[in-house]
């Protein structure tokens, strides 16, 4: 890939002041990508479309007719070979489309999961694709980022790397800046490599090597691509296709066999058996099935689902219990400071976003004039990464200051409420100055970073109170530093409580003096700290949400909320969603702290929100529900939600604050982070797996009908009611463009009100193995049944005709019958899949030119048909469909949930 040799930087030129950390010019990257081409690794052969047409006529049967049909040509029968071949290239062309777009589909979905990650061009941050990351580019990195590239590291915060893919080891390897001044490079402990994740902490790095020159390259081909395993369905009916085969050619042989003894030719016979072989096995199945798959993908992504493992299509049917994140996903991760605590006051802040300001009906309450309020707003804006920027946008005409925020919305709201109390970041830093950070995880739920302000250091602190007040043993009040009373304490959790039970996410500051010198070490600065204050945010539930959470609750899906909020404040919101009802229970990671696993299974089952959770109750969370026997999708994001995420039936990642590594362990990406559309795609994976059973049904009792009609006829000496090119046209008119239509099938308007189905449900289940049965067994009985009543009066020539037309109309109406398992095709509408329509009509279109057009009557041995001789038909045909109907209004049970 790589035919041109990188000029190598010399390891001094990072180290180098004058780095520029403005990043590459977007110009400068695109040279070096046209020059020396993109980061990926060498990835596998790609199949070719011929290949794919090839692969139509490897099929033993087809060869088999193929051979035949050189065998009658030889004999003579020219035209017969002929038309055979023909139905043969027109079979492999639609198997060939559909293979075609399944590939076309499947491509378009590994671009679609392909990988980005943050790189600064121009003095820019943005995210751009993996692969087009070059030599020289600054990349972000932070936990949870697959590293996309060989580079230096040029700056970071407590990073460690798992690096298990590369070297084998599984401890996390801790890393440093080369540029740490008086250190120089210190081989490996700067270096990071592609295809390693960063587990904790963040850094800075400029890209060294890129694609095969990267040490991944060079010890070969780890692609990481979407999975395109087998799906379990996929897999059994490639069983059942195998029973089906052997089953057919047993019946064609007894067939051929039979016809022999009987005294027909040998040739004859052959021909017949050969064909009828080639009309019963469904061998469109698996094409119809992955073709099925692919499009429900294609329509999930439409829904904001991006799909990585096609097997979770089918998986997204059976799902009865969904655990779902609260920020971001329920609610809409734009979080605004409500209420402040400090100095023994609640202060409301008013306003959305950046407008707004404190209420101000309290001159205290002015940061200038209470220190308390101005070190807490000031630990807000200093212990935080999030940036604002500000730009003019235009409103009615009139140019207003709009504020855009960058980074994490928690820390966004805590900047911009410092903001609005006159703390500005930029006049921040000219008196104090970030030295080190103690980064946020999920687990230790706060956040430090050590300062030096007027000579002397500081750790500033902020995380969810019940975490920090653990950590405090001052508290800042009156301007004095004063011992934490448990009296205080009490206090400070009841304005929790307080601002939690108004649906507000409670973050408390705090800070310390600390000597100089100190390690970032997070046990020996963040202790003893000062206690500061209480910001209280708000971040309100999507408003799609209300709506989906009602619909799980009518499909038979329990939502369940798993939060790192506090339990007040989660208990709030998930009311406020419905997702909180009577008789259900919170359960804390506290709480579940104390409980064994068997404890856990047991009180699992009413559980509807676990609050103050970490990413490890999550998996013990997916692993009791599974033990329960429920199907669980679980979302996640963060770099140690990985396990869970993997361990759940459905693992979802977010794919906007998402985690590389939740990602890859995901089946699903949420492409808006958004509850609403993980309902979306269960309802698409439900509708899947329906139109699924809906051609399964239509193939599988059209092969029976054909087979039968064949067998009964030579069992009970019947000249053989249809010549062996009936039998492919037949198998041609029917197998083909309806069945692919069939796939396209909207759903049933009650499929959301319906049960899950059951994991390890047959695709057979719910009577429709006895039903195919049955219907196959009938349309050979009618088929059969028009063609001796004809034999009554007219000769073998029509009678084959009555019969072939008879078969034709009866799967082309079955087609239509097909469409819902549970309701009449009146009360679906005739016209609402149109492609069914559309692939009947060209079917009927076809078939019937077999008869009116003289030169194909020749060859298909039809005589022209009399409008009685279409009653007869219609009679027979119309058999079927009343039973079928009966059958639906009458006998099935319904699957709704109560
Ligand atoms: P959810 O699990 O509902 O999606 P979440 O993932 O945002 O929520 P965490 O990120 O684990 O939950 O946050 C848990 C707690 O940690 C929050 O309630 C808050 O008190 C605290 N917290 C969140 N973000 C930060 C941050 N950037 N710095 C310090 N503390 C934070």
């Amino acid at each position: 890939m790589f035919s041109m040799q990188k000029p190598k930087q010399d390891t001094i030129y990072y180290l180098n002041d004058d780095l520029n950390l403005n990043g590459l010019t977007e110009q400068e990257a695109q040279k070096r990508f046209l020059k020396f081409g993109p980061n990926v690794l060498e990835g596998s052969k790609k199949i070719t479309p011929f290949e794919i047409f090839l692969d139509q006529f490897k099929d033993f049967i087809v060869m088999v007719l193929l051979a035949a049909t050189l065998f009658s040509a030889l004999m003579g029968e020219v035209a017969d070979a002929l038309t055979i071949t023909i139905i043969v290239i027109l079979n492999a062309i639609l198997g060939f489309i559909q293979e075609y777009r399944t590939e076309q589909s499947l491509e378009a979905l590994k671009k679609l999961a392909a990988p980005t990650t943050k790189v600064i061009r121009n003095g820019v941050q943005k995210e751009i694709s993996v692969e087009r990351v070059v030599m020289d580019d600054i990349i972000i990195l932070e936990a949870g980022d697959r590293i996309p590239a060989d580079a230096i590291i040029i700056e970071s915060h407590n990073l460690e790397v798992d690096e298990s893919i590369l070297t084998g080891e599984s401890i996390p390897v801790h890393k440093e800046s080369a540029r740490v001044k008086g250190r120089g490079i210190k081989g490996k402990q700067n270096l990071i490599y592609m295809g390693t994740v960063v587990i904790n902490g963040r850094c800075k790095a400029v890209v060294k090597d890129t694609g095969m020159e990267t040490e991944m390259g060079k010890i070969a081909g780890m692609i990481k691509n979407i999975d395109n395993n087998e799906t379990p369905l996929q897999k059994r009916l490639d069983k059942l296709g195998k029973i089906l085969v052997t089953g057919s050619l047993i019946i064609c042989a007894a067939v051929t066999i039979l016809g022999i003894i009987r005294g027909e030719s040998i040739y004859y016979m052959f021909l017949s058996g050969v064909s009828l072989a080639v009309a019963a096995i469904p061998e469109g199945l698996p094409a119809v099935v992955t073709v099925s798959l692919a499009i429900g993908v294609q329509r999930m992504l439409k829904r904001n689902a991006i799909i990585r493992k096609l097997p979770a299509v089918e998986t997204l049917g059976c799902v009865n219990i969904i655990c779902t994140d609260k920020t971001g996903t329920l609610t809409e991760n734009k979080m605004t400071v409500k209420k402040i605590y400090a100095d023994n006051k609640e202060i409301e802040v008013k306003g959305r976003g950046f407008r707004g300001l404190f209420s101000l009906q309290d001159k205290n309450i002015n940061p200038l004039n209470s220190p308390v309020l101005k070190r807490l707003l000031e630990i807000g804006a200093v212990c935080n990464n999030a940036d604002v920027r500000f730009k003019k946008i235009k409103v009615r005409r009139e140019m207003i200051d709009e504020i855009e925020c960058i980074g994490d919305p928690t820390e966004a709201a805590i900047l911009i409420a410092s903001i609005k109390g006159g703390i500005l970041p930029k006049d921040l830093s000219k008196h104090i100055t970030r030295i080190e950070e103690i980064p946020f995880n999920s687990d230790r739920k706060r956040m430090s970073v050590i300062v030096e302000e007027g000579g002397t250091n500081f750790v500033f602190t902020k995380g969810a109170p019940d975490v920090i007040l653990d950590i405090c043993t001052m508290i800042y009040m009156n301007d004095k530093e004063v011992p934490l009373t448990s009296f205080d304490k009490k206090r400070i959790l009841d304005i929790n409580a307080k601002f939690g039970e108004n649906a507000l996410r409670v973050l408390a500051f705090a800070y310390r003096k600390i000597p100089k010198g100190s390690r970032s070490n997070p046990e020996s600065v963040e202790r003893d700290l000062v206690f500061v204050g209480l910001e209280g945010m708000m971040d309100p539930p999507r408003r799609e949400v209300y709506d989906a959470v009602l619909k799980c609750k009518m499909a038979g899906i329990k939502p369940v909320m798993i939060t790192g909020d506090h339990k007040i404040t989660a208990s709030a919101i998930a009311k406020e969603l419905n997702i909180l009802g009577k008789g259900d229970s919170i359960l804390s990671g506290a709480e579940m702290d104390h409980m064994d696993e068997k404890a856990l299974e047991n009180i699992c089952e009413n559980t509807t929100v676990y609050a103050r959770v970490t990413p490890k109750h999550k998996l013990r969370i997916v692993k009791a529900l599974k033990k329960r026997g429920y199907t669980v999708a679980m979302t996640g994001d963060g770099v140690n939600d990985a396990p869970a995420i993997k361990e759940a039936d459905i693992g979802i990642s977010m794919g906007k604050e998402g985690t590389d590594v939740a990602k890859e362990a995901s089946s699903m990406i949420l492409t808006d982070d958004n509850f609403a559309s993980i309902v979306a795609a269960i309802e698409e994976g439900r509708m899947i797996y329906d139109n699924i059973r809906k051609f399964i049904r239509y193939l599988l009792s059209c092969n029976i009908g054909e087979v039968i009609t064949m067998f009964l006829a030579v069992l009970t000496s019947l000249e053989l009611p249809l010549i062996p090119i009936q039998i492919l046209m037949v198998n041609l008119v029917t197998d083909g463009l309806p069945a692919l239509a069939l796939g396209l099938d909207p759903p049933d308007k009650d499929i959301m009100e319906m049960k899950p189905r059951g994991a390890h449900e047959s695709v057979f289940s719910r009577g429709l193995g006895i039903r195919i049965g049955i219907v196959g067994f009938l349309m050979a009985l009618c088929t059969l049944g028009a063609y001796i009543f004809s034999l009554n009066y007219d000769n073998l020539y029509k009678a084959r005709t009555i019969a072939f037309a008879t078969l034709v109309m009866i799967e082309l109406i079955h087609a239509f019958e097909c469409r819902s398992e549970r309701h009449l095709i009146f009360e679906i509408g005739l016209f609402s899949n149109i492609y069914l329509v559309i692939a009947c009509l060209v079917s009927f279109f076809i078939f019937v030119s077999t008869i009116y057009v003289p030169a194909l009557s020749a060859i298909f041995k039809t005589t022209v048909l009399t409008g009685f001789d279409w009653l007869v038909i219609i009679f027979f045909s119309s058999i079927e469909f009343v039973f079928n109907n009966l059958y639906t209004a009458f006998i099935l049970p319904s699957k709704k949930v109560e």
